[in-house]
């Protein structure tokens, strides 16, 4: 059995992942800003710092995966774009090296980092929010968005997805990752029934967008499923898996790229 650390274990899909995992008798180490084993706030530095090493010490340094699932939907208000920017992208890509020897240790660790198919379907990302993000620029991230005004979240939030994802992509390939028998991932998951959904759905101008949104087999996906295709990510049928973004979005990824390959 192993040792598993799961961000945003206290709702959502991160708590669906925590849960499979406890049940198949595995150690999870859950951290969140609320009913979680470490309590930490991963919108700032200090609260990332303090995560790594809480985690570190419950783990006795030795990890055999994580799971990236703490992050903040796209919902109006001023320092939205910035607490977006800070979670989704600092919240992963900090805490992952702060982990990195604990996950070596293991020797065939496996990590999931929760993406979006955001990252395709949402137009007009600029290049610079993505660079920014990559050159570790949360001021440049979150000032290259400002532009777009009431529609600034929805942006950055594609935005942070996108650099995350690329973030792993590139990551995974390397020999402190690959070569230290890690395997990185992402998952894409679409609209998805969460209390995170469930806020967007609550306001008007959002719903509307995300009910006319086309997805071809209908509806919203189930967190319990996202969960399941986690757990599997985790497990040795993953082992050739190496930097791959896995959409499980109901088709709309496909409907807007089907020529993309
Ligand atoms: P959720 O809101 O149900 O859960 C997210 C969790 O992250 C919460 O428990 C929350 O407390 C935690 N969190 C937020 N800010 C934090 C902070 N500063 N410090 C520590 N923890 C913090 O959301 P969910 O729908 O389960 O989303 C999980 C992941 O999946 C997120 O990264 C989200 O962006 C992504 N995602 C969700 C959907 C969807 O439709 N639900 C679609 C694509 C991607």
């Amino acid at each position: 059995m192993g040792v598993y650390a799961v961000t945003g274990s206290a709702s959502g899909m991160g708590r669906a992942v925590a849960d499979k995992l406890r049940a198949g008798g595995h150690t999870v180490i859950g951290v969140d800003l609320r009913e979680a084993d470490v309590v930490a706030d991963l919108s700032t530095a200090r609260g990332r710092e303090q995560a790594v090493r809480e985690v570190l010490a419950a783990s006795g340094d030795r990890l055999d995966g994580a799971v990236l699932a703490a992050g903040l939907g796209p919902a109006p208000g001023k320092d939205r774009p910035r607490l977006i920017a800070e979670v989704n992208y600092f919240g992963v890509v900090d805490l992952l090296e702060g982990w990195r020897d604990a996950l070596a240790a293991a020797g065939n660790a496996k990590v999931v980092v929760f993406s979006s198919n955001s990252t395709t379907v949402t137009p007009a990302v600029p290049r610079r929010t993505v660079g920014a993000f990559l050159r570790g620029d949360v001021e440049r991230a979150v000032s290259s968005v400002r532009m777009f005004g009431k529609t600034s979240p929805a942006i950055i939030y594609a935005g942070s997805k996108i650099a995350v994802s690329r973030w792993v992509r590139r990551s995974a390939v390397q020999p402190e990752w690959a070569g230290a028998g890690i395997r990185l991932n992402a998952l894409a998951p679409g609209a998805i029934m969460t209390p995170l959904l469930e806020t967007q759905l609550a306001t008007p101008s959002e719903a509307k967008a995300i009910r006319s949104f086309p997805v071809p087999v209908g509806g919203f996906g189930d967190a319990g499923q996202l969960g399941d295709w986690v757990v599997f990510m985790l497990s040795d049928a993953a082992d050739f898996l190496c930097g791959s973004v896995v959409f499980v979005d109901g088709g709309s990824d496909a409907y807007f790229r089907a020529d993309d390959w």
